[in-house]
């Protein structure tokens, strides 16, 4: 597959594209084979000045600019995405490592994200209060919170940041997006796309420099009004704590350990087939990936061995070329990160059933790994493994496995596979968790609700909700006078 990367990643600024004001620029590695694919811009205090400047007169012009031009704006810049989507998909590829297909399909999604948000704009009434007395009216009206310092990471380089970009530009704010440094080429490909379909100067802005230098900046900075963050939960802690701080509102979508009950009832061939394919897609960095598979024992050597056979049959390579099915994880750290893991729970006991290195020595490869039997206490039990890992315990009924989902603080996806309407009853209410998927796969799409309680973080990016965290709502009470 012929692949073009910009050699050039720009910051975008008040409706130009522009390197930094230091001309400082950072490399950008492919992950299979870690070559330098482009420079990109490093956005310094001067840069984000000028980006709080933009967004600030941004947001004059489009908060007055009516919800049907802000949609056919949208509607506009969807259907560009939906052009461009094979160029879009393979810089994706290069610079995150997924397979080119699941690319495609992070690209064609993103564009119906924006063509649903543009549309749930324009339902964005408010409403009248009948009042208690003669001659007084009582309004309640939807005004956009104003500028948006969205926060996104490389997982889903566009994903992660078109929900937050839809809603904000659906509602009338304008908004500085704190891109990924790992993979920018391709959200900026999302943000030009806007640019291309008219959206005025200074209302969308993309930035990219030292994560920690940038939202200790943006969010206590007067200008910016609402935080959105998409990330680990030690990071989404401290910056809604400094959203806190300065009364800013907050929507957070952080990390996930996801529970996945099969109960003795269920179609363990189906169960295991769809849950190993969603185990290994994007190599298991995603925060609703199943991780923690809780087994009745009187199944669980049939489930483990389907899902093994499956996680065998992985095709692992460079996303670009032809049958690879999971491609490279992102950076050097993450494979770290899950070798060290893995060692851990092997070291406590886990058997492994397949996989657990990581593979050559070029690209940041690892296999597709199964681990049985893993012991509660193991760290991988208990942190977040963002990775091609999946791990298999044997339990004794829904009660115990009810109890394991809910050991942990996380609370963003869980999934369940049985035939019985009786457990579908206990697990739906009994699950800590923002979305549960019982027997299919059916989270993420635009139109339902996407987000997690506790340590998941707190807010909705999808579904007639999303809409909400991005408006004020304001009371007018009017008695006539003559
Ligand atoms: P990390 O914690 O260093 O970074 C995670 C994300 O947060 C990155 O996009 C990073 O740019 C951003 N970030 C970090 N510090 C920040 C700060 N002070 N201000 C603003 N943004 C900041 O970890 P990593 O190695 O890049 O990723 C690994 C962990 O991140 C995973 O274990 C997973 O828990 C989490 N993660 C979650 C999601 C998600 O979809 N919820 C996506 C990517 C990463």
């Amino acid at each position: 597959m012929m692949m073009s990367y910009p050699q050039n990643v720009l910051l975008h600024i008040d409706g130009r594209w522009k390197g930094a004001a230091a001309g400082k620029t950072l490399p950008i590695i492919n992950p299979a084979n870690e070559s330098v694919l482009g420079q990109l811009a490093h956005a310094q205090k001067a840069d984000l000045d000028e980006a709080l400047a933009a967004a600030d007169k941004g947001f004059a012009v489009w908060s007055r600019t009516s919800a049907f031009e802000r949609y056919k704006l949208m509607r506009k810049a969807g259907d560009l995405v939906r052009e461009r989507a094979d160029r879009i998909a393979s810089m994706m590829t290069a610079e995150q490592g997924k397979p080119l297909s699941e690319a495609r399909m992070e690209t064609l999604s993103a564009a119906d994200l924006i063509d649903w948000f543009a549309e749930e704009g324009r339902r964005t009434y408010g409403r009248v209060v009948p009042a208690r007395a003669v001659g007084v009216s009582q309004i309640e009206v939807k005004e956009p919170v104003g500028p948006v310092a969205a926060f996104t990471p490389w997982n889903f380089p566009l994903n992660q940041v078109v929900r937050k970009l839809s809603a904000a530009l659906a509602t009338g704010c304008s908004i500085i997006i704190k891109g990924p440094e790992e993979t920018p080429g391709s959200p900026a490909e999302l943000v030009r796309a806007f640019v291309d379909a008219g959206v005025p100067a200074g209302v969308v802005n993309l930035v990219y420099g030292v994560p920690a230098e940038i939202s200790s900046y943006l969010i206590p900075h007067p200008t910016i009004r609402k935080i959105s963050f998409t990330g680990s939960t030690p990071v989404g802690k401290q910056l809604a704590a400094l959203a806190g701080q300065h009364m800013k509102r907050a929507t957070m979508e952080l990390g996930g350990h996801a529970p996945v009950i099969v109960l003795q009832d269920a179609d363990i061939q189906h169960a295991a087939t769809v849950m190993a394919a969603s185990k290994f897609r994007n190599a298991g960095q995603v925060c609703v990936s199943p991780t923690r598979f809780l087994v009745d024992q009187g199944v669980y050597d049939e489930f483990v061995e389907t899902f093994t056979s499956v996680a065998k049959g992985i095709k692992v390579g460079d996303g670009l070329a032809e049958g690879t099915t999971m491609g490279p994880l992102v950076s050097e750290r993450r494979v770290e990160a899950v070798a060290a893991l893995v060692q851990d729970a092997v070291q406590a006991g886990a058997e492994l059933v397949t996989g657990g290195k990581r593979i050559g020595n070029s690209g940041y490869f690892f296999e597709p790994t199964v681990l049985s039997r893993v012991p509660r206490t193991s760290r991988i039990m208990n942190e977040e493994p963002f990775g091609p890992v999946a791990l298999m315990v044997p339990v004794g009924g829904l009660d115990e496995a009810l109890a394991e989902a809910n050991r942990l603080n996380y609370g963003l996806a869980a999934y369940a596979f049985t035939r019985s309407a009786e457990s579908v009853a206990r697990i739906s209410s009994g699950i800590r968790a923002g979305m549960i998927s019982i027997n299919h796969l059916g989270l993420a799409l635009p139109e339902v609700p996407f987000g997690g309680v506790n340590d998941s973080g707190y807010g909705t990016e999808g579904g007639a909700d999303a809409l909400e965290p991005y408006l004020n709502t304001k009371f007018v009470t009017h008695l006539q006078v003559r």
